[in-house]
């Protein structure tokens, strides 16, 4: 699965070649979760909108210019819930237009909330997805 986008009238193709890897927080896994789930949720919403931020780190390109000590990239977020370690649903997916975390967890449905960072780099198009433990 691919995911493609458009910024500032540059094409950037999310693949499996062009891709860092997925980290997770602490090496804490969650069951159910790769990286073709992530880049079909980005394709089925209509909500992907990345935005620049900057990061201490450089992209191993080496073609980015410094701005006050760090680098741009191109961010996206969005979150997942999960329910005893294990993928349930994206905040950006169809299925959760009309629910909510609270009602999800009262349901007993999910018990535990991740945020996913998608962070590009806008000159060889090289990206990496962080998933990180995030209260709701
Ligand atoms: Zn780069």
């Amino acid at each position: 699965m691919n995911y493609t986008f458009i910024h500032e009238n540059k094409e950037y193709v999310l693949s499996n070649d062009n891709c860092e890897g997925l980290f997770f927080e602490d090496e804490n896994e969650i069951t159910g979760l790769s990286f073709d789930i992530i880049l079909e949720a980005l394709n089925n919403s209509n909500d992907v909108n990345f935005s620049n931020e900057y990061y201490v780190g450089k992209c191993q390109c080496g073609e980015q210019e410094k701005i006050n000590k760090s680098y741009r990239y191109l961010e996206y977020h969005f979150y997942i819930y999960t329910k005893n370690n294990t993928y349930v649903i994206n905040t950006i997916s169809k299925e959760y237009e009309n629910t909510s975390f609270n009602k999800l967890f009262n349901l007993g449905k999910v018990d535990d909330s991740y945020i996913i960072n998608v962070t590009v780099c806008p000159i060889c198009g090289l990206y990496a997805i962080e998933v990180s433990q995030c209260t709701v």
